[in-house]
């Protein structure tokens, strides 16, 4: 295979040999440097790429050009070459376009024309890019192929595990053409599904989660036994630990047991995250962030539980779900919070059959022409009520309350009352779900008038409160009575330390009963359950780990 392509296209003839005469100096070694005069021109260029089975860099393409701009360009090249990182080139005047763009196609950088001295403010942007590149190596959609059942729990939960963990795959249901042909090739029948085949042609049938994972490319095993930090939890508490820590120094692993982004990857868009005037989504969020902590060489592990925390001398020590165990000088609880099941007859037998917990994006598709229920009157049931509403015939928000406004932001509650498709049905209950094989209907109570109404129903999403995940600490450090962290001063009675306490200070802001362990996000007691503060108290804790280490 030659070397893969970086392409940039502008109309400015100029300005194209310029940007291609410094890219080639840089990095004309190991990459082909493709110049395009129109994005016509850059895509038949791409299709050619395409045919001859190469491979795609880093796209650059100038904002402004006739015919099709630079985002449009970039949205049609990324249906050739997803994996390509993005740039767009643009003048002063239209840098708020080009901030849009980024939101709205996700465009990885926009570079301001001129870009002199290249090596202050081009080469920095396009080395980045092609890290990124290379973190994620030029795996293309077909890579990856999930044979399996439309309806089933197992086939769901590897889609769902690849989809929020950013990993590009191609879904192929049983009784299709293809997906018979791959199970025949594999020697199986359709009882084997959810079938795994990877690149290189090997077939698992009913893989573990942990087989997936390493089929994807992503890391199962601890490089090391001992690291300067531990983060239990990869939300944006988790990866903003994981970022700051490595960023200063530390050897920092980060552990994940389902994929990272934590809840913040399951929203569709947030909102009110600083700096994203357009909002962003959990999965983009989490995609920049999981690359940030990379950059700095922090070890992500994933598909891993962690069950055991226990504390001997200066060492803090992990167990995991496998048995593997790994210490460190310092520990962040960043473990969050997961959905309060709903309790309903007939619910938990069709859970991924119909009824699923959080967003799942990856039902969006199947939604349409359905009727959706969303169960919750909180944001995530609000950001899912718009999200599913492009893709459902109607979207009906079941909310237990006598109003959204309670418990919704006030934006959102505007935002819903203008789409026509979405209505809110307060005072309800969901009593039961019923189904064969998938959900079909539900029951619905009206507790005004305690009447029970079944209507039919697809798709059931689930929105109702959370609860800490924190069971498997038992007694090593303090909790609330709902299991949520205790740190820093909310330790302190009266002024007394907690019991066990042996150190000749108070704890730190973030410091749990046990020196050196910190809890960081929603699973803090009394924190406020945000992304902003998550990935602050993420950032926090890193520097009282500092504090801590010094005091050692
Ligand atoms: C659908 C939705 C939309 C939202 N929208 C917004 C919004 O617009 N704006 C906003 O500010 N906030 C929003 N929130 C809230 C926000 O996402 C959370 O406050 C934030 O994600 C908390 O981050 P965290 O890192 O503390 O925990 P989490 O995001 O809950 O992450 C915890 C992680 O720890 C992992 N984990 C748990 N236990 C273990 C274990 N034993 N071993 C290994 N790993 C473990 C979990 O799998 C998870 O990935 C939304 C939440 C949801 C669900």
């Amino acid at each position: 295979m030659g070397h893969p392509a970086i392409l940039t296209v502008d109309d400015d003839a100029s300005v194209s040999r310029a940007i291609a005469r410094d890219l080639r100096r840089r990095y004309g070694e190991n990459y082909r440097i493709i110049r395009a005069a129109s994005a016509a021109e850059a895509l038949e260029a791409l299709k050619e790429i395409k045919l001859r089975g190469g491979r795609v860099a880093v796209m650059l393409a100038d904002y402004r050009m006739p015919q099709m701009n630079g985002i449009e360009f970039l949205e049609q090249g990324m249906d050739l070459f997803p994996n390509a990182r993005r740039a767009l080139l643009t003048a002063y005047a239209d840098t708020d376009a080009a901030i849009r763009a980024i939101n709205v196609v996700d465009v990885d950088h926009y570079l301001l024309k001129p870009w002199d001295p290249p090596e202050e403010k081009l080469y920095p942007v396009i080395d980045a890019l092609l890290d990124a590149w290379q973190a994620t190596g030029d795996r293309e959609l077909e890579d990856l192929r999930v044979v399996g059942h439309r309806w089933s729990e197992p086939s769901y939960q590897i889609r769902d595990f690849l989809a929020r963990n950013l990993v590009p795959y191609r879904w192929l249901a049983a009784d299709e053409p293809e997906g018979r042909r791959l199970l025949e090739a594999a020697g199986v029948g359709p009882e084997s599904v959810p079938l795994l085949v990877t690149a290189d042609g090997r077939a698992m049938a009913r893989p573990t989660t942990s087989a997936v994972a390493e089929a994807a490319g992503l890391s199962t095993v601890a490089g090391r036994d001992f690291y300067d930090l531990i983060i239990v939890g990869g939300g944006p508490a988790g990866l903003g630990a994981a970022v700051y820590g490595a960023s200063e120094g530390l050897k920092t692993l980060l552990v994940e047991r389902q994929a990272v982004g934590g809840q913040a990857g399951q929203s569709s868009r947030i909102e009110n995250y600083l700096g994203f005037p357009d909002g962003i989504s959990g999965a983009q969020l989490t995609d920049r962030a999981r690359r940030q902590a990379g950059k700095f060489s922090a070890e992500v592990l994933n598909t891993r539980t962690v069950t055991g925390l226990r504390s001997e001398g200066s060492a803090r020590t992990l167990s995991f779900d496998n048995g593997a165990e790994v210490s460190a000088h310092a520990i962040v609880l960043a473990t969050g919070v997961a959905y309060r099941p709903l309790v309903a007859d007939g619910v938990a037998d069709l859970t991924g059959s119909g009824v699923y917990y959080g967003s799942a994006f990856t039902e969006g598709p199947e939604c349409a022409g359905n009727d959706v229920y969303i169960v919750g009157g909180a944001n995530s049931a609000g950001q899912a009520a718009l999200f599913f509403s492009g893709y459902a015939r109607t979207v009906t928000l079941l909310v237990r309350g006598d109003s959204l406004e309670a418990s919704m932001s006030y934006y959102l509650i505007q935002q819903l009352s203008k789409i026509e498709n979405v209505r809110i049905r307060t005072h309800c209950e969901v009593v039961s779900a019923h189904g064969d094989g998938h959900l079909q209907t539900i029951t619905v109570c009206d507790g005004k008038n305690g009447l029970s109404t079944t209507v039919e129903c697809g798709f059931l999403f689930v929105f109702i409160g959370a609860e800490p995940h924190t069971d498997w600490l038992g007694d090593i450090v303090a909790r609330d009575g709902r299991g949520f962290i205790y740190t820093g001063p909310d330790l302190l009675t009266n002024g007394t330390r907690p019991r066990g306490w042996d150190r000749d200070r108070d704890p730190f802001y973030l410091e749990c009963s046990v020196p050196g362990i910190f809890a960081a996000g929603d699973v803090r007691a009394n924190s406020v359950k945000r992304v902003a503060s998550a990935v602050g108290e993420g950032a926090m804790a890193v520097t009282l780990v500092h504090r801590y280490l010094e005091a050692q």
